[in-house]
């Protein structure tokens, strides 16, 4: 037996959107099994998840990594949060996420998440010239050159992490707006896919200290002329993904626009300023599908509608979107008979 380091992370009751917090416990290991890491707590005065005069919150952890920035037996802990009486905490809304997928297992949900954020130095973007602006959008996305891309040592570093710690990232893209770049998770079930991406983020911030510079997962972190960050969720059944399941994923595009408004929602804050109708987006106010149209709600990529079987793209939701939430959501309002 030997000590090792865990770092306990989960989500605060931070509003409109909440923010990661950890912290590190040592204990016995190795651990192979998120069953043997001991439950924790912490002072949730501290993180607007109580009240001074009764602050304890509880720590259960529930998906473990390898750590792959302290190396060696450390490891990562994903958390829920618990009232300390063991129901869930207001604040928790993997619960939420755990009773949903339960539910509706046997549609076999799958999820691929692409996550859009941009990198900040100081106030501007990475890469920005001070108080000023770079030459127009267009050049940027997929670009190569140190005149085209920001940030590329930190973004094959965060690649590399993920991969170590056994992540399933399916890989990333310098996007539009310089300064701005994307990673994908999945495809993975609901639960796995929500708790990949928000120990990727983790790990992206984390990263960005050893750089001074930090990640942000505002919708429109610029404004004006320039690309918002979302992060377009990928989502099929067993259905959809078997032959003839194009049917299925019209279907369920069919269901999402009759439920456009309850999804935006619970789509992450300030995505009004993303959704306007430009920058490969559709309006807030308007619910469309369409096969390969970016300029839709809910895309069917293309090589869904020629294979006939496949997923859809719902690209409405913002980067700074809670996964517990959208898959949730994304499964009642498909999956509902
Ligand atoms: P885009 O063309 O929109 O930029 P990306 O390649 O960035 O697309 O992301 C597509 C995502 O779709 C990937 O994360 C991938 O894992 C996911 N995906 C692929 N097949 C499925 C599927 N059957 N169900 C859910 N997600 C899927
Ligand atoms: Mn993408
Ligand atoms: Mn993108
Ligand atoms: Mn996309």
């Amino acid at each position: 037996m030997s000590k090792i380091m865990a770092e306990y992370i989960w989500i605060d009751g931070h509003q409109p959107t909440q923010k990661l917090r950890s912290k590190t416990k040592i204990i016995d290991g190795p651990i192979t099994d998120v069953t043997q890491v001991p439950k924790w707590g912490f002072d949730g005065s501290s993180t607007r998840q109580a009240e001074g005069n009764h602050s304890d919150c509880l720590l259960y952890p529930v998906y473990l990594i390898q750590d792959p920035i302290r190396g060696g037996e450390n490891v990562l802990i994903m958390c829920e949060v618990f009232n300390p009486d063991g129901t869930p905490h207001e604040s928790n809304r993997r619960a939420g996420l755990r009773h949903i997928s339960e539910q509706y297992k046997t549609h076999e949900p799958l999820f691929g998440i692409e996550q859009e954020y941009t990198l900040f130095q100081g106030r501007s973007p990475l890469g920005w010239p001070d108080g000023g602006y770079p030459a127009p959008q267009g050049p940027f996305y997929c670009g190569v050159g140190s005149d085209e891309v920001f940030g590329r040592e930190l973004v094959e570093e965060h690649l590399e992490l993920c991969l170590e710690a056994g992540l399933g990232i399916s890989g990333i893209n310098a996007e539009v707006m310089p300064g701005q770049w994307e990673f994908q998770v999945g495809p993975l079930a609901p639960l796995e896919v929500s708790d990949e991406v928000w120990l990727a983020r983790w790990l992206l911030y984390r990263i960005g200290e050893d750089y001074g510079v930090s990640a942000t997962l505002h919708p429109k972190p610029v404004k004006g002329d320039w690309n918002g960050a979302g992060a377009h969720a990928n989502f099929s059944t067993k259905t959809m993904r078997e032959d003839g399941g194009l049917k299925f994923v019209k279907e369920a595009c069919k269901k999402l626009g009759k439920k456009h408004k309850e999804h935006i929602a619970v789509y992450g804050a300030h995505n009004e300023e993303r959704l306007t109708g430009l920058h490969e987006t559709c309006s807030i106010d308007d619910y469309r599908y369409g096969v390969s149209d970016r300029g839709a709600s809910v895309r069917i990529p293309m090589i869904t509608a020629s294979d006939g079987k496949g997923y859809l793209e719902d690209r409405r939701p913002a980067a700074n979107m809670d996964p517990y939430v959208v898959c949730a959501k994304l499964i009642e309002t498909v999956c509902e008979e």
